[in-house]
């Protein structure tokens, strides 16, 4: 109960390499969720946050509160800063 921490591997999710060390995003490359409130009834969008990171370099994404935009911002950031 309560402060899950879950990954999913990037390649699952389409998660691009990292924009830091172009560690790929199938391998060093997750999603994490975390579920801030204990209240179990309340694992939904609104409870959880999101993000990604690389298990390589420790660059972690902005956090988010859908998985959508976390995903998103961390492809977003991958353009940008090419
Ligand atoms: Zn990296």
């Amino acid at each position: 109960m309560g402060s899950d921490h879950v990954t999913d591997p990037g390649k699952k999710v389409g998660l691009k390499p990292c924009p830091f060390c172009g560690s790929l995003g199938g391998e060093a490359v997750t999603l994490h969720y975390q579920i801030w409130c204990n209240d179990a009834r309340h694992e939904d969008d609104e409870h959880t946050i999101w993000f990604v990171s690389c298990e390589k370099c420790g660059m972690e994404g902005p956090r988010k509160w859908s998985r959508k935009e976390a995903i998103d911002a961390w492809n977003r950031r991958h353009v940008h800063e090419a």
